[in-house]
């Protein structure tokens, strides 16, 4: 008997110091509190009982301890340690302990053990470079299903055409099929964001597409930065053609090929854009296909993006 009143007691006594944590908004603190909207990003992610799951800034654990259920072992990267310390107090001395690893710091400098899966709701603040050192990491991971910010998670499923399509699009697309998989609400989290969240699912395609990932990159920030301008006007810009045309000279010289005669970057540009019939194409239309094609065709003239 007076050993469940302790551990009531000790549970009531946790749950008024989890209140009391105060959140720091400059690392994005938005504890999910609906259990629902954490059994579904579950569900969706197909959680098999010998994977191995990755969560970026699990906060006081509340999707973690969910996964620790079913997952053979939950990796939880954490920037702050107050949460990581109230993380690792809340599994202590359950069977959930030794299937939790805490990676004390910032995911985007961590290196990344093997994993299958990766479920959070992740720091919106760093969606963008979380989403390409996922994309990136290897080997490969099964599938991702993340909470973001909902006009980014719009952006990340945008289609050739669509008002929010965009380099982080392109981008994503090329490396992952990516769906959305549903819309949560400001009131699911504690403090509330100012900003409406969506789940969606990553996976990535495997194998992955035989592009060198610097030099699409390279391609496509310069494509995007003037989205509703022909290819041909983006590529007449002299910071463009400055840039392409020192890489062009340093792929020469490593070479030992000097300069063609009467050498024009930009004529040479124009050249191949026209000859590929793509001179009056917009990046706001284009799709992985055509940026695929531009890259060959560039590439293979030595005209290089990183
Ligand atoms: N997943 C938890 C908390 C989400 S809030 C839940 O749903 O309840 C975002 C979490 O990411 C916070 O715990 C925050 O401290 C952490 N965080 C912020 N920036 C981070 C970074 N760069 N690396 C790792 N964790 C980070």
């Amino acid at each position: 008997m007076p050993k469940v009143k302790t551990e009531k007691k000790s549970r009531v006594h946790n749950e008024v110091q989890k209140q009391g944590i105060v959140f720091n908004k400059d690392f994005g603190q938005h504890i999910l509190k609906n259990p629902l909207v954490i059994t579904t990003m579950l569900e969706k992610a197909a959680l098999r009982p010998t994977d191995v799951v990755l969560e970026i800034g699990p906060g006081t654990g509340n999707m973690t301890v969910r996964m620790l259920e079913k997952a053979k072992k939950v990796i939880a990267c954490e920037i702050d340690t107050r949460l990581a310390a109230e993380l690792q107090k809340r599994v202590q001395a359950t069977p959930m302990q030794p299937k939790l690893q805490i990676l004390i710091g910032d995911f985007l400098k961590a290196e990344m053990p093997f994993f299958d899966l990766c479920i959070a709701n992740v720091p919106y603040q760093i969606s963008s470079p979380l989403i390409f050192k996922l994309l990136l990491h290897r080997p490969i991971f099964r599938c991702a299903v993340l909470m973001f910010q909902r006009e980014f998670a719009q952006r990340l499923v945008a289609k050739p055409g669509d008002k929010l399509y965009c380099r982080l699009s392109i981008n994503t697309q090329l490396l992952a099929r990516v769906d959305m998989l549903m819309k949560v609400g400001k009131n699911n989290f504690r403090p509330p964001p100012k900003v409406e969240s969506s789940v969606v699912r990553l996976e990535p395609k495997n194998p992955p597409p035989p592009v060198n990932f610097t030099e699409w990159d390279g391609l496509t920030r310069i494509a995007f930065l003037r989205k509703n301008k022909t290819l041909a006007a983006t590529f007449k810009v002299s910071s463009v053609i400055e840039m392409l045309e020192k890489n062009y000279k340093v792929f020469r010289s490593l070479r030992n090929e000097p300069l063609e005669e009467g050498f024009n970057m930009q004529e040479k540009v124009i050249g191949i854009l026209e000859e590929l019939e793509m001179a009056t194409l917009r990046a706001r239309s284009m799709d992985i296909d055509d940026f695929m094609r531009l890259l060959r065709a560039f590439n293979s003239k030595g005209i290089h993006f990183n």
